[in-house]
C-alpha cells in the first residue's frame, strides 16, 4: 500500500522526500511505502494553518462543535480500518486497541465537541470603579504538535481535538513509523467539515522536520508528547522564537503496595499495569514499591502471573502482549535487563525474546534491584516491572518520590489515612489508589518534574490552547481622568 506522507490544506500531498516504509513490528512486513516530507514542507503546512486560522478561530463554539461531533460520529464508523491501521504499524494486541485506544479516542472527540460550548470566564464586573473590565478567551494561533509512536491515533487526538476546539489551527508531525491513523484522522476531519487548512499532517523524520515544525517561526504554540530528552530539544527550539510549549515527557511510575493492601488486587494491577501496550506506556507502573511483609508473595504472585501472559500475533484476540515497535527498542530492552544482575537485580520472569519473527520479549520481572540501579531510575518502556521492598511508610514515599519524573503513580491500601497521605505526598501529575491506568476525556493527563507541563485531556487541556486577553472599558466618558494626575499635574 503506497500512501501520500501528508496531508495540507485539506489534500494528501505528494512529498519528495526519502523513501519510508512503515513496517508491522510482528511480522517485518511492509504496511505501507511513502515518500517523507522535507523541511520544505513545513513552510507550506504552516502557512496553510496560517491562513485557516482567522476563520476556523472566528467560527461559532456552536459551529466548531459540530463539525467535531460529526468528526466523532465518523471516527466511531471508521472504527475497524482505525484498529486495522492502529495494528499494523504497532503491533498492538487487536483487544488492546479495540477496547481503549480506538473507543478512548472517539470519546475524546466527542467530549471536546461538548467541551468547545463551555467556555467560561469571570465575570464582567467594574474593579477600578471607573472602567468595566471583561474578560476574553481566544485561539492560541497556529499550533506545532509533535507526537510519539506508542499510541498514535490516541496522542493525535489528545493533541489535536483541544486545538480545534479552541479555534486554533494545527500543524502535527506524527512519529514517521506510525503514521497511518494520524493521516486517516485527518481526512475523516476534512469529511466532517472542517475547512481546508486547519488540521495539517507532516509525515517526516524528527531530526529535520519535527526540528523546522518546533523551530518555525510562524507557528504561535508548540505542543509535544514524547521522550524527555527530545522535548527538551523542542523547547529549546521553540524558545528561539518564545512560543509557548507544552510538554508530555517520559515517565516512571511507582505502584506502591502497603501492608494492609489487598495482595490479589496488586498482583493483578501490577501485571495488567506494567504491561498494558506491551510496557510501552507513560504512566506504566514501572516501580513496585513494596511492603517487606507482602513482599515475597507480591514477587511470587507477579512472577506465576506474568508466566500466564500469552504472547504472540497482535491480529489474535487471544493475544496479551505484542512485540515491542522495533527490534532496536527491543535491544535497548534487552540490553537493560541483561545489567541488571550486575547491579543487584534478580530476573525473576522473563527476560528473554521469543525465537521467530518480530520484535517480541517476554513479561519480566527484576526483584531486589537497588535505588541506584538503571532498571530503577530510568524509563525502560517495556515489559518489565522492578521490585524493591520498603520497611515503613516514609520510605515507601520517599521512595517513590525518588526519581526525577512525576507522571503518575498508584497507593495500594485498605486504609483511608494512607489514601489521603499518599495522593497528597506522591509527587506525580495522576495518583490512583488501588488502580493504575485508567484514564477518562474529563480528567487531566500531565507530569511534573521531568515528565513535563501541562495538561492534555479535559476542561484544562482546552486551556492549553487559549490565550486569556483583559478588556477594560472606561465608563466615565471623561477626558481628565484621575489617575492623570500620577503623569502631570498641570496642562
Ligand atoms: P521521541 O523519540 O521523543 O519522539 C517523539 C516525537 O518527536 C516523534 O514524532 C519524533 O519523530 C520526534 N522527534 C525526534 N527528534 C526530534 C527533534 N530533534 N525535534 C523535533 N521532533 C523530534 O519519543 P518516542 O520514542 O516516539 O516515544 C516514547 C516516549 O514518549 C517515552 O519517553 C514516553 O514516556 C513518552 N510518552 C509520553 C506521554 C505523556 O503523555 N507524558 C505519552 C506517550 C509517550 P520521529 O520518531 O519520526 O523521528
Amino acid at each position: 500500500m503506497t500512501v501520500a506522507s501528508s496531508w495540507i490544506d485539506g489534500a494528501q500531498v505528494l512529498t519528495g522526500g526519502a523513501e519510508h516504509v512503515v513496517v508491522n513490528p510482528a511480522t517485518g512486513e511492509t504496511v505501507a511505502e511513502m515518500a517523507l516530507a522535507q523541511p520544505a514542507d513545513v513552510d507550506a503546512a504552516v502557512a496553510s494553518a496560517r491562513a485557516a486560522l482567522r476563520d476556523w478561530s472566528g467560527a461559532t463554539p456552536a459551529e466548531r462543535s459540530a463539525v467535531l461531533a460529526k468528526l466523532a460520529k465518523l471516527a466511531d464508523e471508521a472504527t475497524d480500518l482505525f484498529i486495522a491501521e492502529e495494528v499494523a504499524q504497532c503491533g498492538k494486541p487487536v483487544r488492546l486497541a479495540r477496547e481503549f485506544d480506538v473507543p478512548g479516542s472517539v470519546d475524546n472527540i466527542d467530549f471536546f465537541a461538548g467541551a468547545a460550548r463551555h467556555l467560561e470566564g469571570k465575570a464582567s464586573a467594574e474593579y477600578s470603579g471607573d472602567h468595566t473590565s471583561s474578560i476574553r478567551r481566544e485561539a492560541v494561533g497556529v499550533v506545532a504538535t509533535i507526537t510519539p509512536w506508542n499510541y498514535p491515533l490516541q496522542m493525535a487526538v489528545w493533541k489535536v481535538i483541544p486545538a480545534l476546539a479552541a479555534g486554533c489551527s494545527v500543524v502535527i508531525k506524527p512519529a514517521e513509523i506510525t503514521p497511518l491513523t494520524t493521516l486517516t484522522l485527518a481526512r475523516l476531519a476534512t469529511e466532517a467539515g472542517l475547512p481546508d487548512g486547519v488540521f495539517n499532517v507532516l509525515t517526516g523524520a524528527g531530526g529535520d522536520v519535527g526540528t523546522a515544525l518546533a523551530g518555525h517561526a510562524d507557528v504561535d504554540m508548540v505542543t509535544f508528547t514524547g521522550s524527555t530528552a527530545v522535548g527538551r530539544r523542542v523547547m529549546l527550539a521553540a524558545a528561539a522564537h518564545g512560543h509557548r510549549t507544552q510538554l508530555e515527557l517520559g515517565g516512571k511510575a511507582p505502584f506502591v503496595v502497603f501492608d494492609d493492601a489487598d495482595l490479589d488486587a496488586a498482583i493483578q494491577g501490577a501485571v495488567a499495569g506494567s504491561l498494558i501496550n506491551t510496557g510501552q506506556d507513560c504512566t506504566a507502573a514501572t516501580r513496585a514499591i513494596v511492603a517487606q511483609d507482602l513482599y515475597d508473595d507480591f514477587v511470587a504472585g507477579v512472577a506465576e502471573l506474568m508466566g500466564k501472559i500469552v504472547v504472540g500475533d497482535p491480529h489474535d484476540p487471544d493475544t496479551d502482549l505484542g512485540p515491542l515497535i522495533t527490534s532496536a527498542h527491543r535491544n535497548k530492552v534487552a540490553g537493560m535487563v541483561s545489567r541488571a544482575p550486575g547491579e543487584g537485580g534478580r530476573v525473576v520472569t522473563g527476560g528473554v525474546a521469543p525465537e521467530g519473527p518480530g520484535s517480541f520479549y517476554r513479561p519480566t520481572l527484576i526483584a531486589d534491584v537497588s535505588e541506584s540501579s538503571e532498571v530503577w531510575r530510568e524509563e525502560i518502556f517495556g515489559p518489565v516491572l522492578v521490585a524493591r521492598a520498603f520497611t515503613d511508610d516514609d520510605d515507601a514515599i520517599r521512595q517513590a518520590n525518588d526519581t526525577v519524573y512525576g507522571l503518575a503513580a498508584s497507593a495500594w491500601t485498605r486504609d483511608v489515612y494512607r489514601a489521603q497521605r499518599a495522593s497528597r505526598e506522591i509527587h506525580a501529575g495522576c495518583v490512583w489508589i488501588n488502580d493504575h491506568i485508567p484514564i477518562i476525556s474529563e480528567m487531566p493527563h500531565g507530569g511534573f518534574g521531568a515528565s513535563g507541563f501541562g495538561k492534555d485531556m479535559s476542561q484544562y487541556s482546552l486551556e492549553e490552547y487559549l490565550s486569556i486577553k483583559h478588556v477594560m472599558s472606561d465608563i466615565t466618558g471623561v477626558a481628565d481622568k484621575a489617575w492623570h494626575r500620577t503623569v502631570f499635574t498641570q496642562r
